[in-house]
């Protein structure tokens, strides 16, 4: 999902209005400046400028389009930066490439693998003779059934396999 996606993003959005929601931004010139807040600023070290749609702090070497700014303050994540900035601008994001499904595809197999082998250990501590002794054990050292409940206490049943 990138490249015609985080052109259009980046051509839609106000890169000013975005810096200027966090920072304090004086036109001069062409550009805008405030202080930097990626290093302790005390005069107005970071330049934005709308026609490059970019900033840029000439202390600290902090710099880039949008989705850098939105990255180094509010989602490290490149791709739920670019949808944060998606949404703002308006941007349908839905159709998911076929790379996107395989990967929600797979996170949700491992999410079923993790139940299952959740509910199968539960069911061996609480519900099994062979797991008599650990639940034994486990109450003997204090735990209620609903601490176990809550962090899921599971035992594995004596074997090789
Ligand atoms: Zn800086």
């Amino acid at each position: 999902m990138q490249g015609p996606l985080k052109e259009m993003v980046l051509e839609s959005i106000d890169l000013v209005e975005l810096i200027g929601e966090r920072v304090g931004l004086t036109r001069k010139g062409k550009d805008f400046v405030g202080l930097c807040p990626f290093h302790t600023d005390h005069k107005p070290s970071m330049f934005v400028s709308p026609a490059k749609k970019i900033f840029k702090c000439f202390a600290c070497g902090a710099g880039g389009d949008a989705i850098h700014f939105v990255m180094k303050t509010q989602r490290p994540d490149f791709r739920d930066a670019l949808a944060l900035l998606a949404k703002r601008a308006g941007i349908e994001v839905s159709p998911t490439s076929e790379g996107d499904k395989k990967v929600a595809n797979r996170r949700d197999e491992l999410r079923r693998v993790m139940e299952w082998a959740r509910s199968y250990f539960r069911r061996n501590l609480m519900e099994t003779d062979a797991g008599r002794g650990a639940l034994d054990y486990a109450r003997q050292r204090g735990f209620t059934d609903a601490t176990m409940e809550q962090f899921n206490l599971g035992s594995v049943p004596d074997g090789w396999n």
